[in-house]
């Protein structure tokens, strides 16, 4: 197709450098120029403890909001981000602000909330996180024991050894470790022993069906069932419904994330499901 099309329009355009190199071009420039112009800032979605309902902590969830146009989700802009390394310092940038939210909460007297922090492949594999989160934990004060880094079962898959090493670097430093999208992988849950891990997240997909397809409904069992027999807090991602919430808390599911409870929603909007329910 495009070769020898106009070819001529644009001097770096070559047969080798098709559409989509262009646009990821196009893309990388627009990322990096949006963390200059500081454009990305955090959501948070509460993760609800499902015994008590209290909320006890929150997931910091990336968006992008470029001047003029529409907020752009994580799943449009984190891939390119992974394969350009502009990750690194994004993540960064994730980590920062985290820690810095959850500073602020607790000089406002709210109870101490734990933060969840999403860790892509690239930031947990291609450089030193654990330095790097020693770095900040040091500059912004924020309490490790209240800091979740969520990693998929993929990227521990991917580099088990420097995955155990990683962790256990950041477990040394007080910080909670989390599978998350627990069940999209191919690990078993006995190869997860060799890891420090503190919590398992369900993945959407299985809760989503959870009332009707027996499945996947035996699947979540099987999974809080051994999580709880190692030892792990287990939590139910993406719970819509009151049906869902109501399997989950029969069957001892620990804590909750969903549109049924909140969407992910702005940090001043969670100061008051912060004090709900809490001394
Ligand atoms: P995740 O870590 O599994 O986050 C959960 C996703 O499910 C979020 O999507 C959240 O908005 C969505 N969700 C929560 N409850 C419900 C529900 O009840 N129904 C439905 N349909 N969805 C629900 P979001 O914010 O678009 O993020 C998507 C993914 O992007 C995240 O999945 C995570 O893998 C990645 N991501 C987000 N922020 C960061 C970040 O700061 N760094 C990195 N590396 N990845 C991030
Ligand atoms: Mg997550
Ligand atoms: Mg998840
Ligand atoms: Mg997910």
């Amino acid at each position: 197709g495009s070769k020898g099309q106009g070819g001529n329009h644009y001097s770096f355009y070559t047969a080798e450098m098709g559409a989509q190199a262009v646009e990821h071009l196009r893309m990388e420039g627009a990322l990096q120029r949006a963390l200059q112009r500081q454009e990305f800032l955090l959501h948070y979605q509460p993760v609800v403890d499902i015994g008590s309902g209290v909320v006890t902590g929150v997931e910091a969830l990336l968006r992008w909001q470029p001047q003029d146009r529409a907020m752009v989700s994580p799943a449009d802009f984190i891939p390119l981000a992974e394969e350009t390394g502009l990750i690194v310092p994004i993540g960064e940038w994730v980590l920062l602000t985290a820690m810095e939210q959850q500073v602020a909460w607790r000089q406002s007297g709210l109870p101490p909330v734990r933060i969840s922090v999403n860790l892509s492949a690239r930031q947990f594999l291609g450089q030193d996180v654990a330095q790097c989160v020693a770095g900040l934990l040091a500059r912004t004060g924020c309490d490790p024991g209240y800091l979740t880094l969520e990693i998929t079962e993929s990227v521990l898959m991917e580099n088990p050894i420097a995955a155990a090493e990683t962790m256990g670097r950041l477990a040394a430093m007080g910080v909670q470790l989390a599978i998350d999208d627990f069940g999209t992988g191919y690990s078993s849950l006995a190869s997860l022993k060799r890891f420090p891990i503190h919590s398992l997240k369900i993945d959407r997909s299985f809760v989503m069906d959870l009332t009707q397809d027996a499945d996947d409904a035996a699947i979540v069992n099987a999974v809080i069932a051994l999580a709880h027999s190692m030892k792990l807090n287990v939590i139910a991602e993406g719970v819509e419904t009151g049906e869902q919430l109501a399997y989950l808390s029969k069957q001892g599911c620990d804590q909750m994330q969903g549109y049924h409870f909140s969407r992910p929603v702005e940090p001043g909007r969670i100061e008051a499901m912060l004090r709900a329910g809490r001394g």
